[in-house]
């Protein structure tokens, strides 16, 4: 699976907005092959399979970006968004989840994208690299 493409940027016409990406993902073989992709496009990309581990690679260093599974070992993706909202911290998150997610709690977080597992990885490249700029204009 290895890509020889131009980097995504240059496909989206613009640079990305996100260069540190935090991916908490406990399912190693689908962190390993975002964390590739996303590496291969020049993002750097810490890489959490707890929420307790993502809270502490937050600490250390603010990422740009948060690509978040909700299923995870030790505690749920929404308690992280609301660890990072007790604290008045806002980092813009794609939701990535085997489980159905209700339009309630899309209407709590205001994820920048929510993409229901399996999905393919273009989809999610395409939202990393163009994500803020479709945002931003959906908003408008
Ligand atoms: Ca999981």
């Amino acid at each position: 699976m290895v890509e020889r493409s131009p980097p995504a940027r240059q496909l989206a016409g613009g640079p990305s907005a996100y260069r540190r990406i935090l991916i908490v993902e406990d399912e190693a073989t689908l962190r390993r092959v975002i964390s590739r992709n996303l590496v291969g496009r020049g993002h750097l990309v810490q890489e959490a399979e707890t929420v307790g581990a993502a809270i502490k690679a937050i600490n250390d260093e603010r990422p740009d970006l948060i690509l978040l599974d909700i299923n995870l070992p030790d505690r749920t993706g929404w308690d992280l968004l609301r660890d990072l909202r007790s604290r008045e911290i806002i980092i813009p998150t794609i939701i990535v989840s085997a489980v159905r997610v209700s339009q309630g709690r899309i209407a709590e977080f205001s994820p920048l994208a929510y993409l229901p597992k399996p999905f393919p990885l273009e989809a999610l490249l395409r939202i990393v690299e163009g994500g803020c700029r479709a945002t931003a204009a959906e908003g408008d």
